[in-house]
């Protein structure tokens, strides 16, 4: 039977309980204990896939096509796990499920309520996960802050789950903020006594207490803490900002955060296994050799979040070059309005990312122009490559008026245009292209070299597609379509003969990289970017 870990957090949000789920699962794993990690999200939206990226972040995609929280994304750069549309639970999901049940007339003669129609619905997600994975440890975060109006029901359940569970085999684990106030020149406990006074009023006694601080925590601090929050001492854990993200398992792995979970469950694994990790992640992070500046040309830039995955892949790319990525933010729309050297002098690759909406797409499509004429590598992803396409058109091609449908309906050069199977949908959630497809890839072509085989598996999530009867136009002037999706015939990959490197895929390869194993994509655009920062590059 799995073993669970709740985890919960306190205070106020952005203390990383993300990161710190996926270190946990990050340690477990190391124990050779598979595990899996599961989000759940108060809000109503039904997943995060409707909303802007301004609200929520970037939305991720797992491999069976659920639109889903970018913290799905840390769990799985973290760990082996692989998360599938179970892993998300959103309340909207939730009362969506209940709702539909009594209108068909499941629960007839009943009163529908939260305790226990919503909260047995919750656990039985949890116990999905369980069945579904196969894993000897599920991680369940559950987001917000406690206190929370929304979060109640997910709270509720949580402490209803030691009950149905037993004790050994449940254990909570809360994170909190342990404010430095400069004035006083101490470190603050009250905060952490209060999170877990509402946890406790709720019902949960959490076992572990994760401490966000800036400053070490003392044993005098540590004492404090586990005398008012009743938590033995040796699991209140110090959580101090860390140089990178990847590190944080080290840190837990040195409190003994992994042998305190062992003992918990009664759990008896193998010696911890985290070298590869410190060798390969950490140290790679620390002690880079070289730097590259690298523009990624987007419109969600002022937003951190927005373009999660691929700052971490580009970071990953780095380790494995031995190189610092460092990454000038660019917003496409004030691109729009300069000279794009004014921006993007200097830098050594250029990125475009994907995105919905024609604001900023003229910005992006001169960065573009820039990196194919002066011969910068360049990576375009999704929207990216649509861009690629339609700047090529343009400005090669001769297609003055090219554009995509979705921004110019009307265009006399559709290069870009709805896929068939996109005509007949009227609702908006959920119903893009999304999840993994395979894509053949063609010899003697960059992509080839790069991923060193012939099919892939790459995710998706877009509407719009490469219109194919263009294709023989510009296969003439020198565009290459290195990667198509068999079934479909869809232009997945395209590339340019006449450039170090400018490839561009309609999918969304950040989603797959992880930061021991690069992707190829990444990794190879670095590697280019690097060479072009020492001025190596071979101009064909
Ligand atoms: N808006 C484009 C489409 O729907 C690109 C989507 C994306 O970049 N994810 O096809």
């Amino acid at each position: 039977m799995a073993k669970f870990i709740l985890v919960t957090g306190g205070v106020n949000s952005s203390l990383g309980q993300d990161i710190a789920s996926a270190s946990i699962g990050r340690i477990r794993e190391a124990r050779g204990l598979k595990v899996s990690i599961m989000k759940f999200d108060p809000y109503i939206n039904v997943d995060p896939g409707t909303m802007n990226p301004f609200q929520h972040g970037e939305v991720y995609v797992t491999e069976d096509g659920a639109e889903t929280d970018l913290d799905l994304g840390h769990y799985e750069r973290f760990t082996n796990a692989r998360l599938t549309k179970y892993n998300n639970v959103t309340t909207g999901q939730v009362y969506n499920t209940v709702i539909s049940r009594e209108r068909r007339g499941d629960y007839l003669g009943k009163t529908i309520q939260v305790i226990p129609h919503i909260t047995d619905e919750i656990k039985s997600r949890v116990h999905k996960v369980a069945e579904v994975s196969a894993a000897d440890i599920v991680i369940v975060e559950i987001g917000g802050t406690v206190g929370d109006i929304e979060g109640l029901p997910f709270l509720e359940a949580a402490r209803q789950f030691r009950l149905d569970k037993g004790y050994e085999n449940v254990l909570y684990i809360h994170l909190t903020l342990v404010p430095y106030v400069r004035a006083a020149d101490e470190l603050k406990t009250k905060p952490s006594q209060h999170s877990v006074g509402t946890l406790r009023e709720i019902g949960i006694q959490p076992d572990v207490l994760i401490c966000r601080t800036e400053k070490p925590l003392s044993d005098e601090i540590k004492d404090k803490i586990s005398l008012f929050c009743s938590i033995k001492k040796e699991a209140v854990i110090e959580a101090k900002d860390a140089q990178t993200i990847y590190a944080i398992p080290l840190e837990f792995k040195k409190q003994i955060l992994d042998e305190i979970i062992l003992s918990h469950f009664h759990l008896i694994s193998k010696c911890s296994q985290l070298a590869d990790w410190e060798i390969n992640v950490v140290d790679k992070a620390l002690n880079p050799k070289e730097r590259v500046s690298i523009a990624v040309v987007g419109k969600y830039i002022a937003l951190q979040d927005a373009y999660k995955s691929i700052y971490e892949a580009l970071v990953h790319a780095g380790f494995a070059n031995d190189t610092k990525v460092e990454i000038r933010k660019i917003d496409s729309e004030e691109l729009q309005k300069h000279d794009a050297g004014k921006l993007l002098a200097g830098v050594s690759g250029i990125l475009v990312p994907g995105g919905f909406g024609s604001r900023g797409i003229e910005g992006k499509m001169k960065a573009i122009e820039y990196a194919r004429e002066r011969q910068i590598p360049f990576l375009g992803l999704c929207l990216g490559m649509q861009c690629a396409v339609i700047e090529f058109c343009r400005h090669v091609c001769g297609l003055k008026d090219a554009h995509s449908t979705e921004f110019k309906p009307a265009t006399k050069n559709p290069v870009i245009s709805l896929l068939a199977e996109q005509k007949k949908v009227t609702q908006l959630g959920g119903t893009m292209r999304l999840g993994a497809y395979p894509c053949r890839l063609k010899k003697h072509t960059l992509a080839r070299r790069l991923y060193g085989k012939v099919l892939i598996h790459e995710r998706h999530r877009h509407r719009y597609e490469f219109n194919n009867s263009y294709k023989k136009r510009l296969e003439k002037k020198g565009m290459v379509f290195s990667g198509i999706y068999p079934t479909g015939n869809l232009a997945e990959i395209i590339e340019l003969k006449k450039h170090p490197f400018f490839i561009a895929v309609q999918f969304h390869p950040e989603f797959k990289s992880k930061p021991d194993r690069p992707h190829p994509l990444f990794h190879g655009f670095i590697k280019a970017a690097l060479e072009k920062s020492k001025c190596k590059v071979e101009y064909k």
